[in-house]
Order: C-alpha cells, then sequence, then structure tokens
C-alpha cells in the first residue's frame, strides 16, 4: 500500500517525505513545543473545537504564542483533509518553538512553526480490539505534576516511551503509569478507566494523566447512560480487583484490558466497555456521519 502522508508546514502542503523543519528547531533541540492528535472520520475532524482549546491551553502554559489565529488552523485542517487522499485518518498537529540560536532560551526563537500531518492510523490489531490488550504496571513513574503539569501535551514523550518499552519487554502492548505516590496515573498515550460494580472510575489530572478529549467525552456517554462515574485516585488494587478495564483515546479510540500484569481481567469486553464503544462509535456518526 502507498504511504498517502501528506504535511502541512507553515501554509505549504507537501509530500509526507518532502517536508522539513531545521535542526536548529527549539522543537527537535529541547522538546520545546506542543501537539495534538486528531481524528478525522468522514473527512470530518472529530471534536476539533476542543483540540484547538487544549492547544492554546498548552501554548498559553508554555507561553508559546501562535503565530496565526484558531479560524487559520480550523481552515487549515480542513485544507489537509481534503487533500489527504482517504476519507478517514489521523492528523497531528504540532506547533513548535522555531528555530534559535543553541541554549534553552526560547526569547531568540524567530517564529513557531505549525505543522500538520495527516497520515493512516492502525495502532492496534481488529483481535487486540476485539479481544482486549495486556498491559504491566510499568516500573518508570510518569513525571510528578507539580514538575510538568500532566496537561500540558508537549513534545517530550520520553518518560512514556520508556514505560512503553517495558512493557514490549513483558511482551505485553501497554503500560500503565503510576505518579510519585504510586497510584495510578494513565497509559502512555491513552487515559485509564475501571469498572467496579457497575461504577466507572478514572484517576483526574491531578494525578499524573492528560486532560484527554476522549476520557472527556467517555465520561459524559457513561452519564447518559446512567452510569455513575467518579473522578477518583486509583491503585493498582483496584485494576487488579476491577470488573472491567479499558483505555481511551483519539488514537486508541477504546480498548478493553484483557489482563493486567498477567491477571485476566474481570470481563472483557464488559458490558459496561461494550455500551460505551457503541455509544461513542454512535456520536462519530451523528458529528462526521454521511449527510455532508
Ligand atoms: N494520555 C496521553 C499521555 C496521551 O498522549 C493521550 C493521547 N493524546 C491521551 C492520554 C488521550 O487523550 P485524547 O483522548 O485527548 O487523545
Amino acid at each position: 500500500m502507498t504511504d498517502p502522508t501528506l504535511c502541512w508546514i507553515n501554509g505549504r502542503l507537501l509530500p509526507g517525505n518532502a517536508a522539513t523543519v531545521p535542526v536548529t528547531d527549539h522543537g527537535l533541540l529541547y522538546g520545546d513545543g506542543v501537539f495534538e492528535g486528531i481524528r478525522f472520520y468522514r473527512r470530518r475532524a472529530f471534536r476539533l473545537a476542543a483540540h484547538l482549546q487544549r492547544l492554546a491551553d498548552s501554548c498559553a502554559a508554555i507561553r508559546l504564542t501562535l503565530p496565526c489565529p484558531r479560524e487559520r488552523l480550523t481552515r487549515a485542517v480542513e485544507e489537509v483533509i481534503a487533500a489527504f487522499a482517504e476519507d478517514d485518518g489521523y492528523l497531528r498537529l504540532i506547533v513548535t518553538r522555531g528555530s534559535g540560536p543553541m541554549g534553552l532560551n526560547p526569547e531568540d526563537c524567530t517564529r513557531p512553526n505549525v505543522i500538520l500531518i495527516a497520515t493512516r492510523l492502525q495502532l492496534v490489531s481488529e483481535r487486540k480490539r476485539r479481544e482486549g490488550v495486556r498491559v504491566i504496571i510499568a516500573a518508570t513513574r510518569r513525571l510528578p505534576a507539580d514538575g510538568l503539569d500532566p496537561r500540558i501535551k508537549s513534545l517530550n514523550y520520553l518518560n512514556p516511551i520508556l514505560a512503553r518499552m517495558e512493557a514490549h519487554q513483558a511482551g505485553a502492548d501497554e503500560a500503565v503509569m503510576l505518579n510519585r505516590a504510586g497510584r495510578i496515573a494513565e497509559g502512555t498515550a491513552d487515559n485509564v478507566f475501571v469498572v467496579r460494580q457497575g461504577e466507572l472510575a478514572t484517576p483526574p489530572p491531578v494525578e499524573g494523566a492528560l486532560a484527554g478529549i476522549t476520557r472527556e467525552l467517555i465520561m459524559g456517554l457513561a452519564r447518559d447512560a446512567g452510569i455513575s462515574v467518579a473522578e477518583i485516585p486509583l491503585a493498582p488494587y483496584d485494576l487488579y480487583t476491577a470488573g472491567e478495564c479499558f483505555l481511551t483515546g483519539t488514537g486508541a479510540e477504546l480498548i478493553p484490558v484483557a489482563e493486567v500484569d498477567g491477571r485476566p481481567m474481570g470481563d472483557c469486553p464488559g458490558p459496561v466497555f461494550l455500551e460505551l464503544r457503541r455509544r461513542f462509535h454512535a456520536l462519530v456518526q451523528e458529528e462526521c456521519g454521511d449527510s455532508q
């Protein structure tokens, strides 16, 4: 299959392999920048306003001024989706600090680079989506929330990358990361939910979780379905004793967890997961369905 990857850099559309940024960009040198991962279904970006809001918040938190208004980003997203070879895909929206002299100081960085990458996404096989993934609890701890606020979606993912390497080393698909207090923070690129006695629970961002857009909408869908939802601290105990566990994220959508540290989950896929996944797909259909 040919690679359909397409890029948009500061207003220019290019094939994926022709797009470059200078090696002096502080995004490369220091991970100084922020990003969003966005899905599009049937050529419509899903929950774009929420992603652009989170991007604006991430920018504000690191004092990075977007070089263009939000409406320009919306148009750029539409432009890239229209030019992409397929109806469904994944968009990576990146804002780097831009090029500047060596040294951490961002003040002399000339201009942020705004980049959009549209690509195909297949993170997890259909079989695993159906039957569930194997998860370990990683030894690598999530960075403390008082060191780097987990709500900032920064370009530096070394911490979750190390945890993901542990998972693969152990023959698992994904790692759950603990915070310094030993409580559940999140997955390496997804949020964690458990179901206990029919109630849904997920850790709050202060525990070290990204304020996931899928997380937020799943909590809303659960409330609509009359399922009680709690944002509460969770311990490994809560994963080991859960009736159900699943992961959420833009890339992941919803993925059931079949086992944690070799212990089979109570139910996988469980009834709460199946109901929420059904509602999630109905929402995608409603917001991005055929009626153009
Ligand atoms: N946590 C981390 C660390 C992530 O990278 C992601 C993916 N963006 C998520 C959670 C899930 O967030 P969202 O639902 O907004 O994609």
